[in-house]
């Protein structure tokens, strides 16, 4: 087993922008790295040059405290767990299970030890001579690890293995995967457009957008401390809202109305202009419902709500607001990067399920002030 270090990465197709630019991403022994970003941000190709599939154009890739930039795949020693499982469909079970320890010339005994105890660690060993024709797609992936784990490998390396599940084996095969990680302790990089597979499964989670790196942290990190505007709308569900805002001393003036922030937040956005107030849905509340002590005028306000949905442990609350054209724009821009989500020209409050908030209300909402993030309508940057 082996650390991974990526030193100032890029790979640059024909003359566009690089595919990947600049990324320097540790990955320390035992650790599980998460890829993650929308389409086109570059974390397959970053994969693919761990593993040796593609050239690195610039930057040393360092495997084991080893140089591997002119190494060859299988010189590299890593086990790669495709999408498309690439299983033999001829073969059983046992005998894909097996494939990589016959190619490496092994001797039967240890063979059949190590099929065995993978296939007894994934629960496979009822169906070691069924065809991959025969099993389930969570059956197929776990096949697939297996022939990983047997290998002894360095690190394992998976490229959106879980995307072609339905929604309810896909959440089974990621506590699957997390458990067995885990358990085996390897290095896992593990690539995902799915923001929810970053945050569950990922020790640390790399955020990439069109080939550079915006954040490298903790989920939890990144949940409450986003660089960015883009790591702040890609991260948590449903996403960060965000308004224009006016910061005058310690006061933020919002669509809605003005609420009070901290003082050492309010020092960072002073003489700024007009900034994005990025503020999470669970932020809000239904003062009502909320402890008596925080309800004080300057952390509340009063909204019509469009629309409620319930949920039972929460309901959802819709409030309609006009951007400003000054910060339409970079709104605009923010809904592309993040891959065509919807326009946010409404503010999503998660209110708890005993709100008797309905559709139609003026309703009384509180904000958890502490949490409010600024950002740089320009650079996007988190400035709190
Ligand atoms: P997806 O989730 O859609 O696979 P990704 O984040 O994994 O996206 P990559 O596949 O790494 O993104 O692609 C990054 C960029 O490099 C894209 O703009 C892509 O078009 C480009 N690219 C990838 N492979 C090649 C190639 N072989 N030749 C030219 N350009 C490529």
């Amino acid at each position: 087993m082996a650390g991974i270090q990526m030193k100032n990465i890029v790979k640059q197709y024909g003359d566009g922008f690089p595919a990947v630019n600049d990324v320097s991403i540790d990955v320390e022994e035992g650790e599980f790295l998460i890829l993650v970003g929308p389409s086109g941000c570059g974390k397959s190709t970053l994969l693919r040059m761990i593993v040796g599939l593609e050239d690195i154009t610039g930057g040393d890739m360092v495997i084991g405290g080893k140089k591997v930039n002119d190494l060859a795949p299988r010189e590299r020693n890593l086990s790669m767990v495709f999408q498309n499982y690439a299983l033999y469909p001829h073969l059983t079970v046992y005998e894909n299970i097996a494939f990589p320890l016959r190619l490496a010339g092994k001797p039967e005994s240890e063979i059949d030890e190590k099929v065995r105890e993978a296939s007894k660690t994934l629960e496979l060993d009822e169906h070691l001579e069924r065809k991959p024709g025969n099993l389930s797609g969570g059956q197929r992936q776990r096949v697939a690890m297996g022939r990983a784990i047997v290998r002894d490998a360095e690190a394992f390396l998976f490229d959106e293995p879980l995307s072609n599940l339905d929604a309810k084996l896909r959440g089974q095969m990621r506590t699957e995967i997390s458990r067995l990680q885990k358990r085996l302790g390897i290095t896992t990089v593990y690539v995902t457009h799915d923001q929810t597979e970053a945050m569950t499964l990922g020790d640390r989670v790399a955020v990439l957008k069109r080939g550079v790196l915006q954040q490298h942290a903790t989920p939890r990190e990144l949940y409450e401390n986003p660089a960015n505007l883009f790591v702040a709308g890609f991260i948590g569900s449903p996403p960060m809202n965000f308004l224009p805002a006016n910061v005058k001393g310690n006061q933020v003036e919002l669509p809605f109305g003005t609420v009070t922030i901290p003082e050492d937040k309010a020092a960072k956005a002073q003489g700024k202009g007009l900034l994005i107030a990025g503020i999470r849905p669970d932020h809000f509340e239904d003062a009502d419902v909320v402890d008596k002590d925080k309800v004080t005028d300057e952390a509340t306000f009063k909204a019509k709500v469009d629309v409620v949905e319930w949920l039972g442990n929460e309901a959802y609350a819709y409030i309609p607001f006009e951007a400003p054209t000054e910060v339409r724009e970079q709104l605009a821009q923010l809904e592309k990067d993040l891959d065509g989500e919807s326009l946010r020209t409404q503010l999503v409050v998660s209110l708890d399920g005993a709100s008797r908030v309905s559709e139609g209300d003026e309703a009384t909402i509180w904000v958890d002030a502490r949490k409010i993030h600024l950002f740089d309508p320009a650079t996007g940057e988190n400035l709190t």
